[in-house]
């Protein structure tokens, strides 16, 4: 079913939405196994019912050649302050890491870093 209220940030289509968690989880596993993508459900808190979003690596970023993190590799930075934040927001909840947005000094867009 398409949500009224709800539209994809990036294509602006209506999202599906689902009555319940364990409908979206479903849909999770046929979308897995049928197209490889990784989705995540999650209760929207304008409509209150549940949508899905890409799971990981679906935050677009890029490699930034000036700054690196303690073990020397290169950092990720992403466009913008929300799309770090969405990331951080990911990680957070599939690895309990804290992390913290930052911009980058080098003007090449948004670190994170530990908190
Ligand atoms: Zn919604
Ligand atoms: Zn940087």
């Amino acid at each position: 079913m398409k949500s009224e209220t709800c539209f994809g940030k990036v294509n602006q289509q209506p999202l599906t939405q689902y009555d319940s968690e364990f409908e979206a989880d479903n849909d999770v596993e046929f979308i897995k196994s049928q197209y490889n993508k990784e989705l995540t459900p999650y209760n929207c808190n304008r409509c209150g019912f549940w949508h899905l979003s890409p799971t990981n690596r679906q935050t677009p970023s890029k490699e930034c050649m000036s700054c690196f993190d303690g073990n020397g590799n290169t950092k990720q930075a992403y466009g913008s302050k929300l799309t770090a934040k969405q990331r951080a927001k990911i990680l957070h909840e599939e690895q309990g890491k804290k992390l913290r947005v930052y911009q980058c000094k080098f003007g090449n867009g948004w670190h994170l870093t530990k908190s």
